[in-house]
């Protein structure tokens, strides 16, 4: 039977408890959401919901072509100028999603005869992008500035490194001042994927590049989503002109896709505009992440001190981690629930995102339903 070698393999999975299924939310689902990645509260904000029936209203249900041709819209364009200049870099180039993001700024970047040294926790589309790029690929050890360095070291010919600004499983951040310096050594490039910064570090949430003093250098790239703290769906990629001109006459998942859809792209500008307007959100969303952590770690549980909105808490097995998550559920807490092949180290986790406008209250309750399900 053509597809019989599938059976096995769910079978496997279902013996590891690796099973994932699908669970449609309903509409107005009264669950307390720690586990979106809507840090800012932005998604169902009247602003952010607007810019995306104005835009739909003007340009459509879809942008109806890919960017090259019919794909970009004057929103498309103004997104980009107001993204560029709020992290402070020359220019961006959108796409439909920070996954096609990733995979354009790397693939692009590192051609045939190149060395790509990829950080061992990032995020599976760096790592996709590290996979069908025509270059090398090193994985450097999690967080290392020297990993990076030596791995650089033996090299001659173009060189980048990547690496998340947060990382996703953990939310720790990584070293950017030691990784710019490592790669500037040897004059090799750096792409940060900032999709957990974007919005929750840095003056304002102007992200962890803007924070570590990188924005607007021209040997660094970084790659953000539109899908967490702005609320909407999408990609970009920032840097200097030279480069994103470069993405637009190389990177398949710009040339080859359809452009982002004109209500993501309205969302996404309405919730820039937004934050620009109330920059106290980004603390915000960094405060709460520290007392969910404070309250965690009183209540005994193994939490990771969390760099920016992203909190994780260790479970003793994947099967634990599952029903840990799925009694928080039935107790009115949406949490999330990482395991292999998820999570590099193998350990399985809830992952919790604070979100700016979570309450003292709701933080309290969420911590006591976490500690009272725990396995
Ligand atoms: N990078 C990181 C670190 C992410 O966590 C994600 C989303 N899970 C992405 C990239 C992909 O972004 P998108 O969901 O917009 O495709």
């Amino acid at each position: 039977m053509a597809f019989g070698w599938i059976d096995g393999q769910a079978e496997s999975r279902r013996r590891a408890g690796l099973v994932r299924t699908l669970r449609p939310r309903a509409a107005g689902t009264p669950l307390l959401d720690l586990a979106s990645n809507d840090y800012l509260g932005l998604t169902r904000h009247p602003e952010v919901v607007e810019g995306a029936a104005r835009a739909a209203r003007t340009w459509g249900g879809g942008s109806t072509g890919s960017r090259l041709v019919t794909g970009t819209t004057e929103l498309h364009a103004e997104l980009e100028r107001e993204l560029a200049g709020f992290c402070g870099f020359e220019a961006a180039l959108v796409f439909s999603s920070g996954y096609a993001a990733n995979l354009a700024a790397v693939t692009a970047l590192a051609p045939h005869g190149s060395l790509v040294v990829s950080d061992a926790g990032n995020h599976a589309s760096l790592i996709d992008g590290c996979r069908l790029a025509r270059g090398t690929t090193q994985v450097a050890a999690h967080a290392d500035p020297d990993a990076v360095r030596k791995a650089l070291s033996g090299h001659d010919g173009p060189a980048v490194a990547v690496s998340d600004t947060v990382f996703s499983v953990d939310g720790d951040a990584a070293p950017l001042a030691g990784l710019a310096g490592a790669c500037r050594e040897h004059g090799a490039g750096l792409v940060l994927d900032d999709a957990h910064g974007l919005g929750v570090l840095g003056d304002g949430g102007r992200g962890a590049p803007h924070a570590a003093g990188l924005a607007g250098a021209d040997d660094v790239v970084v790659t953000v989503t539109l899908s967490k703290s702005l609320g909407s769906q999408g990609g970009a990629v920032l840097g200097p002109s030279r480069v994103i001109d470069h993405l637009v006459n190389a990177a398949r998942t710009f040339i080859f896709d359809t452009g982002l859809a004109p209500a993501a792209a309205g969302a996404a500008l309405a919730a820039l505009r937004l934050l620009r307007r109330e920059p106290g959100r980004a603390a915000r969303a960094r405060a709460v992440a520290r007392e969910l952590h404070t309250r965690l770690t009183a209540a005994g549980l193994e939490a990771v001190r969390p760099d920016a909105a992203v909190v994780s808490v260790r479970a003793p097995s994947p099967e634990q981690a599952v029903r840990w998550a799925a009694d928080c559920r039935a107790a009115g807490l949406s949490v999330g629930c990482f395991r292999p092949p998820s999570v590099p180290d193998g350990i399985p986790r809830l992952r919790l995102t604070a979100r700016a406008d979570l309450s003292g209250a709701e933080i309290e309750r969420a911590v006591r339903v976490i500690g009272e399900t725990r396995p």
